[in-house]
């Protein structure tokens, strides 16, 4: 039964494989597995669905998906990699949930199920990608640790949960059983508190961490996320972290910017609140709203505007849009249409 098991995984990766060549997929970011279910001619739902994940039922020439509105998007899109993986495969139908979507360690014992969540971790999580994330994070390919909040950061780069992330890296041999031991005991809801300094006010929003460490890049967050900014300052120095891009007045709650500066602080290292203390600049935003923005600060003197800045901090956010638009629910958008059309 083992090796049934194990045939039934190679085959699902390999089909993975096969399926982001042929369709001449880019690795270099991440997979938008809703675009790709929809471009596959396969309709797209989103629905209550009480304890299960997804669906799959393939009917005559139709094909469709149906995934629960209850869940995160990082969940979703794994769920729907999952479904996906069952069309590409071929089965007819399948109701999954929780012990087909996110199974202990020994994973599903039926053949089908165990090939298309290969499918769906190859697929949503393809090597060349993590290995391309982990670079670009500054670790190494195989690096054997990560701390809790690398493999926060690279599940939200590769928009994946948190326990699928692990799930995969152990799979790639990147992670040792023990170390995905020790990081399962670590729950999301705490790292996103140690990074946000507090407990998120939506508990299910994703915290981006943008720090001195951070390389020049695009985030890709979901409507709802936080993303805090922490740069290292010494304010009687008289040179602050001056906020560029987006302009003030485009970060107000009823502004059009797609991101709202929802607090701004100076943190003082260690107890010493006395001026001249040295520490970091908070600010902390709220993605409102799908689109392209680009975040820009410079670390100036504010009455020598005109002067080059000490240093220049830039990040370029990309928000992502639910593919059913503010509905959260229902058949996706361009699906819609489809339907009006026809
Ligand atoms: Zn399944």
């Amino acid at each position: 039964v083992a090796s049934a098991l194990e045939g039934a995984r190679r085959k699902g990766a390999r089909a993975a494989q096969h399926e982001y060549l042929r369709r001449a997929i880019p690795l270099d970011r991440r997979i938008d597995i809703f675009r790709i279910v929809q471009e596959s001619g396969i309709w797209l739902m989103f629905q209550p669905l009480g304890g299960l994940f997804g669906a799959y039922q393939r009917l005559g020439e139709a094909a469709g998906i149906v995934l629960n509105t209850k869940h995160l998007p990082a969940v979703q899109r794994f769920t729907a990699a999952h479904e996906f993986g069952h069309h590409v495969l071929g089965h007819e139908r399948s109701f999954d949930t929780e012990d087909e979507i996110e199974p202990g360690p020994g994973g599903s014992d039926s053949e089908d199920e165990a090939a298309a969540q290969a499918f769906a971790a190859d697929f949503l999580m393809p090597l060349p990608l993590i290995n391309r994330t982990l670079k670009d994070m500054g670790l190494a390919l195989s690096p054997a640790t990560l701390s809790a909040d690398q493999v926060y950061q690279l599940s939200l780069d590769l928009g994946a949960s948190y326990s699928a992330t692990i799930s995969r890296l152990v799979g790639l041999n990147k992670l040792s059983f023990n170390a995905a031991g020790d990081l399962r005991k670590q729950r999301p809801i705490a790292i996103k508190e140690e990074r946000a300094g507090r407990r998120p006010d939506w508990t299910r929003a994703q915290v981006w961490l943008l720090n001195e460490k951070w390389q020049e890049g695009v985030l890709r967050p979901w409507v709802g996320d936080e993303i805090h900014v922490v740069l290292p300052g010494t304010p009687s120095s008289g040179y602050l972290w001056v906020l560029k891009e987006p302009e003030r007045d485009a970060l107000e709650p009823a502004g059009q910017g797609l991101i709202v500066l929802e607090k701004e602080a100076f943190e003082p290292t260690g107890q010493q609140e006395m001026f001249g203390a040295e520490g970091a600049q908070h600010l902390v935003f709220r993605v409102t709203k799908p689109g392209f923005q680009s975040l820009r600060l410079t670390k100036q003197r504010p009455w020598q505007a005109d002067l080059a800045p000490l240093a220049t901090f830039e990040a370029k956010v990309e928000a992502e849009a639910f593919p059913t638009g503010d509905s959260r629910r229902g058949l996706s958008e361009p699906q819609k249409e489809l339907l009006l059309v026809s």
